[in-house]
């Protein structure tokens, strides 16, 4: 057999890459019905409206007196008590106080509240100090909600404050997004599963666990389609029957330049291959391909670069394809604390962490940004995206991070 010297597939730029991932990816997969406390971290697929006013009735927020600021003035008589959660709808008459405690509704003819602290009470009558106006620790009606009031949009990923107020208005159930199911395949006739003895030349499988954790982190279901062989026929058995299986697939290895390098020309025979190298680093070889409706990535065999390009490339279309409106990872400008060498020739995503130091985000590189060194992703919370170049980057320079994780 001879080596091809030089790649077929044209070089793609990282923007030209994400854009045709983007047309690609943008409609969501589909909606399905779900409990609401059980919908934190789904994408809601519904824009969510208040359906009554809330609260209903004014109430008290302290607790205290319900009384008429009109009445003239002081002693009142103190003719009833008022609990949360006691159903008695009573009518406050003139020169009248009642006992009344947070969360209670005003009795009628009552407009402001005297909290307790201010108040003497004896033989049930009422004496307080100060000037009390109207309204005074009353909730008013639709204060913290009006009816109709737009609550929550379509697109927002339900966090934990989401799901307090989808119960607070008495939802049920809420449509979202449904979840892409994620197949993924590692290849290579020297890769191992973890928990098996290593023979010489062997590497263990760490992408396909590593990028199943990152794929459930991103929201979607990963399902594992094992380990395939570097034989053609293998491996497009596996790919076809793990399409029949999911949404996205997801590969690595076997997309270089290598004699056993088969996953570009089978899926360039299985569907469109929509790019199939990408200058960028780490994971120049990354391609994209679609086999019917369904999205294929075939990620590089090194564990960094494919654990990278998912974070570059995959994620962003696993957010859309469950209908996230904000789908990428934020962008901002971090200092760098240790000096950074540019890739000469390829936009480069190193991993750093980034702090919160002194009122400003500074970024330490993870060491040595080999893309075989899983070590260079510990830690990581950002990519730091370097523009190529011949000039060292000297610390205090201000460089764009993605933040990939939370700033500690
Ligand atoms: P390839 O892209 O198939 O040429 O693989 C590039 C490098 O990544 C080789 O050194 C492989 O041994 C290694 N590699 C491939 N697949 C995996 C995997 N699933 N886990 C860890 N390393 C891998
Ligand atoms: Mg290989």
């Amino acid at each position: 057999m001879t080596m091809q010297r030089e790649s077929a597939w044209p070089m793609v730029s990282v923007a030209e890459a994400q854009a045709a991932i983007v047309a690609i990816s943008s409609h969501p997969l589909g909606t399905e019905t779900i409990r609401t406390h059980t919908a934190a971290g789904r994408v809601l697929a519904q824009t969510i409206h208040a359906p009554a006013d809330m609260p209903a009735e004014p109430r008290s927020t302290v607790d205290g007196y319900a009384i008429r600021t009109g009445d003239a003035d002081q002693p009142r008589q103190v003719v009833a008590e008022l609990t949360a959660g006691d159903q008695q709808r009573l009518a406050l008459g003139t020169g009248q106080a009642m006992r009344i405690m947070t969360g209670a509704p005003l009795p009628a003819g009552a407009d402001a509240v005297v909290m307790v602290e201010r108040t003497h009470e004896t033989a049930g009558v009422l004496t307080y100090t100060g000037v009390v106006h109207p309204g005074e620790s009353v909730l008013p009606v639709a204060s913290d909600m009006a009816q109709g009031e737009e609550v929550l949009t379509a697109g927002t990923q339900i966090s934990a404050s989401d799901v307090g107020i989808l119960a607070n208005i008495g939802l049920r159930d809420v449509v979202v997004y449904r979840r892409p199911v994620v197949a993924v395949l590692s290849t290579g006739d020297e890769v191992y599963e973890y928990d098996e003895p290593l023979p010489y030349g062997g590497v263990r499988d760490s992408n396909r666990h590593a990028l199943m954790a990152a794929i459930a982190a991103a929201g979607a279901e990963a399902i594992s389609l094992g380990i395939a062989h570097d034989d053609p026929h293998h491996q497009r058995d596996t790919i076809v029957q793990g399409l029949a299986r999911a949404d996205v697939l997801i590969t690595s290895g076997g997309v270089s330049m290598g004699t056993k390098d088969f996953i570009k020309p089978l899926l360039a025979e299985l569907g469109t291959v929509h790019f199939g190298r990408i200058a960028f680093k780490p994971g120049k070889p990354t391609m994209c391909a679609s086999v019917g409706e369904k999205l294929v990535f075939g990620l590089p065999g090194n564990p960094v670069s494919s654990l990278v390009s998912f974070e570059v490339f995959v994620r962003p279309a696993l957010r859309r394809l469950q209908g996230d409106s904000t789908p990428e990872r934020p962008h901002v400008p971090v200092q760098l604390a240790t000096a950074i060498k540019p890739s000469p020739d390829r936009p480069e995503y190193q991993r750093a962490i980034v702090r919160w130091h002194e009122g400003r985000l500074v970024a330490s590189t993870t060491g040595s940004q080999g893309s075989s060194r899983m070590l260079s992703m510990r830690a990581a919370n950002a990519l730091l995206q370097i523009d190529p170049g011949h000039d060292v980057l000297a610390a205090g320079s201000t460089v764009t991070a993605m933040l990939i994780g939370e700033v500690r």
